[in-house]
């Protein structure tokens, strides 16, 4: 029975990746392409056995409701002619609610990973595709206890949900690179271990205002180590745009790197400073203080232990100081909130255990 995994982006290609594997000739990876740059997907595959994208993802039709449209027809054309057992979509990209409308209407299983994070921010539009994606889902995996209390919160039956824990644990245990090359990386980028930064920005509310995205890089210019920003096409497209000036400090641009590269730098990083939400939960995996600049976040569980969320704003670099000279001591001792490295287990037995009741109900 074949069990049909929808990826568009890179966090869906890394945290799916231990799935996929464990499925193995079952899986049906479907790429949808929406990350379509070589850096960001193309970068991937060969780290983690993924195929290239779909070709009918080539088409980028330019508004978001036409590119679901278009993902939700040619993911239904998919369906309809392999007709895998069961349908396995992540987190809250338009990939993902695309894959869950389409095997909706193709009456197919759906699995949702990454299931039940909420921001209660309806400003956001990947609140509103986790809502939908949870409430179409016939399994939603919910990583943390908070995520599971969220589904039930939402009256979504106890029966449609199994508490898993997050597939990043085991994902970025599989790719994490050895000592020898996380020390050649750091040497590549003349960074000392624990003595530097490490960022990422990429979220609309940070990158599309020309104001917030030129005071976070410039509080990170002002920043009392070496600051290392691998910076995602959309925050280096808004740079060009919006005419932003190069550096001049302490912060350092570069493109996006490899699934493992990256992993070598956070490994030693003094703090990251991101807006993203899977490095947030690689961060308590890897025992390194994070501050997360958001406005909300479905992810509480680093706060007030690993790290802290703030705004952007003119407050960022004393912040970032403060957290860099008061380290926190007792990382290294922390469980991370997001699990036990068993999550894909989890998911691939029920996946299992889905497809076999359908070939039995097919047979009967
Ligand atoms: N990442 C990477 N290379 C980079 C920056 C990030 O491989 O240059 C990885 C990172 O380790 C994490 C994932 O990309 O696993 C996060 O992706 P992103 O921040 O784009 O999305 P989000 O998690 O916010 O949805």
């Amino acid at each position: 029975m074949t069990v049909a995994v929808v990826v568009g982006t890179r966090p869906e290609a890394i945290k799916l990746a231990p799935i996929v594997e464990l499925l193995g000739s079952r899986a049906l990876v479907i790429h949808t392409g929406q990350h379509y740059s070589a850096s960001m997907s193309g970068t991937l595959t060969p780290h983690l056995g993924l195929p290239a994208p779909s070709p009918w993802s080539a088409a980028r039709p330019a508004t978001r409701s036409a590119q679901l449209g278009h993902l939700t027809a040619a993911l239904g054309h998919v369906f309809t002619s392999r007709r895998p057992a069961v349908v396995v979509v992540h987190g809250d990209t338009t990939s993902a609610l695309a894959g869950a409308l389409a095997a909706n209407t193709a009456g197919l299983p759906l699995v949702h990973v990454e299931a039940g994070l909420r921001s209660f921010d309806r400003t956001m539009p990947e609140e509103h595709h986790r809502v939908l994606i949870d409430h179409l889902a016939d399994l939603c995996c919910a990583p943390t206890p908070t995520a599971h209390e969220n589904l039930l919160a939402e009256r979504i039956p106890p029966d449609r949900i199994q508490l898993t824990g997050n597939t990043i644990v085991e994902a970025l245990e599989a790719a994490l690179p050895s000592a020898e090359h996380q020390a050649r990386t750091l040497a590549h980028f003349g960074l000392v271990n624990d003595g530097y930064v490490l960022a990422t920005f990429h979220r609309p509310e940070n990158v599309d205002q020309p104001d917030n995205l030129s005071t976070i890089l410039a509080q990170l210019d002002s920043l009392p180590s070496p600051v290392l920003l691998p910076a995602h096409p959309r925050t280096r497209s808004r740079i060009d745009n919006y005419g932003l000036h190069e550096p001049t400090g302490a912060l350092r641009l570069v493109e996006p790197l490899d699934y493992p590269d990256f992993l070598a730098l956070a490994c030693h990083a003094a703090l990251i400073i991101s807006d993203s939400g899977g490095i947030q939960e690689e961060a308590t995996v890897l025992k390194r203080p994070i501050l997360v600049v958001r406005r909300s976040t479905e992810r509480p569980e680093i706060e007030g232990t690993f790290g802290q969320r703030t705004t952007p704003g003119p407050h960022l670099a004393s912040l970032a100081t403060h957290w860099l000279s008061n380290r926190p001591r007792k990382l290294a001792e922390l469980a991370s909130p997001y699990g036990d490295g068993r999550a894909s287990r989890r998911i691939a037995h029920s996946l299992d255990a889905m497809a076999n009741e359908i070939t039995t109900a097919k047979t009967a």
